[in-house]
């Protein structure tokens, strides 16, 4: 019995000190590729078609949508979807996005985190991409502007 009881209390005390030297994570990590996704998006969207709700809360569209966010905003406050197929339609064509924190996109969902989150933010100047991230996206233009001066030297 008090091998039991000296097993239980080891077993206590190991686990009290290892949340100490854990650091407890509320909020996922963000990739240096998942970073670059996010700069893709926010450089493709169509800054027109974000429509900011309120707070801060934005209804960005998905790459598959049919309608507005201003349409998919109001079908949303109507609530009065024909058929189930056309409410899964209504729901994968924009997403409900707060800027680093939620999104309703399929990877938001899974991963607490996505490209759109992190890009919205970067549009807001609420996120600034890492240094690692920030070179990696450098030696891309810089790769791409290097060729086109190079052309330009050379057929003049
Ligand atoms: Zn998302």
């Amino acid at each position: 019995m008090s091998s039991a009881l000296l097993k239980i209390e080891q077993m206590l005390h190991d686990w009290s000190t290892a949340s100490l030297s854990n650091i407890f994570v509320s909020k996922p990590s963000i990739s240096t590729d998942l970073e670059l996704l996010a700069f893709k998006w926010s450089n493709n969207i169509d800054k027109l078609r974000i429509l900011h709700w309120f707070d801060s809360w934005y209804i960005i569209p998905s790459s598959n949508s049919f309608i507005t966010p201003a349409v998919w905003l109001q079908m949303y406050q109507l609530q009065q979807w024909i058929s189930f197929d056309e409410f899964v339609a209504w729901l994968k064509s924009c997403w409900l996005v707060c800027p680093l924190n939620s999104c309703t996109c399929p990877s938001g969902l899974k991963y607490y985190i996505c490209k759109h989150s992190i890009g919205l933010a970067m549009l807001l100047n609420k996120y600034e991409v890492n240094g690692k991230t920030h070179l990696q996206l450098l030696g891309k233009r810089r790769g791409k502007g290097t060729s086109k001066r190079v052309r330009t030297a050379l057929l003049s």
